[in-house]
């Protein structure tokens, strides 16, 4: 975690701008906020195409500014928010605005790699973020960390796991954490052979047995690819070596992460499968807002269990962990190969087990290539993304698909 001046608990609404503010985590910060009334002031809510959505949560939220990605979605989205007064804006640059408000806080809930450029406006601009957007970090997470140390912005992960281990981990040194785990749900396809799993279906992979999220990430679960990016993120945010993280599965979701110190003491983050507790607890830091998220009831739940990931049916786990092993620009490789499988795979264009076995040929590709450096900037970052995705889906045209 970065340094940052200790802060003070809400002595005034906490500013807010939300990145994202249309997709799931949008819709469960929506929540969080509207259940703690006076407690928060929204500056800003960013979308990406869908401006019914945006001009819904930007009144529900009284903001001052809405922002859609999507340049020709600005005349529905002026009118769908006319006569309110909320200001409105399209394209990269009002995205950028809308990162750059004067704000406590930013969220970034953008799905995928569309998230860096926004986000990472936001660290420049000096703003403090939590994050949710993980391929932020899968695709730039060393120039993206370094900015947030060089301006003193915090990151606070939103991330179900990074979240729980960063509550695990209270102010502990993070020099004498020997091992850290991330916690998997298994995924719809946790007990499935390996034969159904090949014929797995976007209906099916889509069908998330614990969470409700967005596309892309439920499908990412259900490879477990998830895992491994979250993998990645975790070394960013906790500035921890690739060795000492690990998965586990754990299909009951209550125990999101683990974290092992010197002396053998072990210290893990809980809660029920619910957003709005990570959510609520970044919006609040350092002080707590209540959430109307079902309460733990270990009694009822009875049994916690823990088993090692199947690398054989799961292939896209251990392709994400040599990514990250590997370091050097293949984290930024393995995310863009596999946004556009994963895009391949719910346009019914290749299977399930294609996603896996085309992002680690793409990734080999690229290594024989020597393109291994890190990138040393965002732009660099974004440029090997772009690259990547050019040679995806030259590589899906050359399938035949
Ligand atoms: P969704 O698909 O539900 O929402 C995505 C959001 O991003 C929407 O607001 C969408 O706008 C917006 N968006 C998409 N493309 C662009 C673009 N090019 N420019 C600007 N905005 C864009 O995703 P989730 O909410 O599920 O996930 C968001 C991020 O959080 C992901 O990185 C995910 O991995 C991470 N995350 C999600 C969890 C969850 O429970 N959902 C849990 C932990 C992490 P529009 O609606 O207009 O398309
Ligand atoms: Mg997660």
């Amino acid at each position: 975690m970065t340094a940052s001046p200790a802060s003070v608990p809400l002595a005034r609404p906490r500013r807010l701008s939300i990145l994202g503010a249309t997709g799931s985590i949008g819709q469960s910060t929506e929540a969080v906020i509207l259940g703690a009334q006076g407690v928060f002031e929204t500056v800003a809510v960013a979308g990406g195409r869908d401006a019914a959505a945006l001009a819904r949560v930007a009144r529900s939220l009284g903001a001052k500014f809405a922002a859609i990605a999507e340049p020709s979605a600005y005349g529905a989205l002026k009118g769908e928010l006319a006569g309110t007064g909320i200001k409105v804006g399209a394209g990269p640059e009002a995205l950028k605005e809308a990162a750059c408000m004067e704000a406590d806080l930013v969220i970034g809930a953008i799905a995928g790699a569309a998230g860096v450029v926004p986000t990472y406006a936001a660290v420049e601009a000096g703003r403090d973020v939590a994050l949710a957007n993980k391929e932020c970090l899968v695709c730039a997470g060393e120039p993206f960390m370094r900015k947030a140390r060089e301006k003193g912005v915090r990151i606070l992960p939103m991330d179900s796991e990074h979240n729980a281990i960063f509550q695990a981990l209270g102010g502990e040194n993070p020099k004498r954490i020997e091992k850290m785990w991330l916690t998997a749900s298994g995924g719809p396809f946790r007990s499935w052979s390996a034969e159904r799993i090949a014929a797995a279906t976007p209906e099916q992979a889509l069908a998330h047995p614990n969470w409700a999220m967005g596309p892309k990430v439920t499908v990412d679960s259900a490879s477990l690819m998830n895992k491994g990016l979250e993998l990645i993120e975790a070394l960013h945010i906790f500035g921890v070596e690739a060795h000492k993280l690990d998965v586990l599965v754990h299909p009951q979701s209550i125990v999101h992460g683990l974290v092992s110190f010197a002396d053998g003491a072990v210290t893990a983050g809980m809660a029920v499968p619910d957003m709005k507790v990570p959510i609520a607890h970044c919006l609040g830091w350092p002080d707590r807002v209540p959430t109307a998220a079902r309460r733990l009831d270990l009694a009822e739940i009875g049994s916690l269990t823990f088993e090692k990931p199947d690398f054989e049916r799961f292939p896209a786990l251990r392709v994400a962990m040599d990514a990250l092993a590997a370091g050097g620009a293949m984290p930024t490789i393995l995310n863009a190969a596999n946004e556009v499988m994963v895009a391949a795979f719910l346009d019914r264009k290749i299977t399930f087990n294609d996603i896996a076995r085309n992002v680690e040929a793409v990734c080999e590709e690229f290594e024989k290539e020597g393109a291994a450096r890190t990138p040393p900037d965002v732009e660099s970052a974004l440029a090997v993304d772009h690259i990547v995705r050019e040679r995806s889906r030259a590589r899906l045209a050359g399938l035949g698909r």
